[in-house]
């Protein structure tokens, strides 16, 4: 008898169908003798109504007030799937985050979980209920609501298959695990019956939307056991066949002899880049450029800086394209006032493609072959970053979907 937490998201509970199908799921685990904990986002669409609704009122409204409304979603469908459980002839309980309680510090809209108390949750589980927990919040220590950032209730059902110690987290979405590349874009895309956690982790930085980065971050750091897995085939399937269904994340890198090379290519259209050009090249230069950006809380992500000749240097770098006239804005303010530039470009049209594998760690001549491959396309590379196991590079936007069909290929990763 296994303890196990299912998550399913907005387009699983998308409507009163899928919620009685999550139902039958659920009461198939359950009557199969295994303790279940679900935790649950909102309706497909809610959480973005909700918001909409105050932009109508507000444009920079108390974040306070903001948790307070978004974490409404979460809650209807946790009564909602009760209610289905008791009709499928399953005793189930529903719970609000700060009922559990799950609790966060104040940082409203961006909490993060502190601590779980599962005294409650345990109490009915040995009562033989079927818990559903509202994900995506939580509670301050002033007793405020708090959700946990948008995408959060795959961080709740994680950290609570944490605290927990579940035998399995298992996380129930709208495609049926995670893929070496968006099918969009590559159309017979293979699916992946495991990633390594590193890997996982760089594809969610890296723009691959299939998990929150922080369950990610928190699945690895707990050692949690987490699939990710479809909610809209049949519910009915036979238990052991959904039991390895999806994706798994592993902690172990594959004993098989022939690790892959790449694992995934992950992609992020939106990003811009900004260079400033011809500063005085002096100790404190890189600072005096990014601490004020750091300051207005924009993320930079690549950065680069190549001495120049006599003194001067050039230092680029890439952040969101949603922060990008926020950054020009600081920077041409800066530049003149401080930093002493001869001028600063930007380009808001550029976006990132990166090749992730542990197998990397063991191979050498990966990068050089990505840059090879993208240039017989002709495309140019704007920047370069790197770490153990992944390469990026920024590309003009118009070729992002080229590059990842190509990288595709040349890296043969149609096979198994
Ligand atoms: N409902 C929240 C959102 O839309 C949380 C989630 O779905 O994970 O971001
Ligand atoms: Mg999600």
């Amino acid at each position: 008898m296994a303890l196990i937490v299912h998550k399913y998201g907005g387009t699983s509970m998308g409507s009163v169908e899928r919620i009685r199908n999550v139902a039958k799921r659920v009461a198939k685990w359950h009557k199969a003798g295994h303790r279940l904990v679900v935790v649950l986002s909102a309706m497909a669409g809610e959480t973005n109504r909700l918001l909409s609704l105050v932009q109508k009122i507000s444009e920079q409204p108390n974040p306070r007030e903001l948790d307070m409304i978004t974490s409404t979603g979460e809650q209807v469908s946790v009564g909602l799937l009760s209610i289905a459980l008791q009709e499928e002839g399953i005793d189930a309980a529903s719970y609000a985050g700060w009922q559990v309680a799950i609790k966060t510090d104040s940082a409203f809209t961006k909490a993060r979980i502190n601590e779980i108390n599962d005294k409650r949750v345990l109490t009915d589980l040995n009562a033989g209920k079927v818990v559903v927990i509202a994900g995506f919040q939580g509670v301050d220590p002033d007793g405020y609501i708090t959700t946990l950032g948008r995408g959060g209730s795959d961080t709740s059902a994680v950290a609570i298959a944490a605290a927990m110690r579940a035998d399995e987290c298992l996380i129930y979405t709208d495609v049926d695990g995670v893929y070496v590349t968006d099918p969009r874009v590559v159309e017979k895309a293979r699916r992946l019956d495991q990633i390594t956690f590193e890997e996982m982790l760089e594809m969610a930085s890296l723009g691959s939307k299939v998990l929150q980065i922080r369950s990610v971050e928190c699945a690895g750091k707990y050692r949690v056991k987490t699939r990710v897995l479809s909610s809209l085939i049949d519910p009915m399937i036979p238990l052991d066949e959904e039991m390895c269904s999806g994706t798994l994340i592993t902690f172990e890198e594959n004993e098989k002899m022939e690790q892959a090379v790449i694992s995934g290519i992950a992609f992020q259209r939106d990003e811009a880049r900004i260079a400033v050009i011809n500063v005085p090249d002096k100790i404190d230069i890189a600072y005096q450029i990014l601490g004020p950006i750091a300051e207005a809380n924009i993320d930079v992500d690549m950065i680069n800086q190549n001495s120049g000749i006599e003194g001067k240097t050039d230092l680029a770098f890439t952040v969101n394209r949603g922060d990008y006239k926020h950054a020009m804005n600081i920077l041409s303010y800066h530049s003149k006032e401080y930093i002493n530039a001869q001028r600063v470009l930007g380009n808001p049209q550029v976006s990132k493609v990166s090749l992730v594998g542990v197998g990397m760690r063991s191979h050498v001549g990966v990068a050089s072959k990505m840059f090879h491959t993208l240039s017989e396309e002709g495309i140019n590379i704007q920047m370069i970053s790197t770490s153990e196991i992944k390469i990026s590079v920024l590309i003009d936007e118009r070729f992002i979907e080229c590059a990842v069909r190509a990288l595709y290929k040349e890296f043969d990763l149609e096979k198994t």
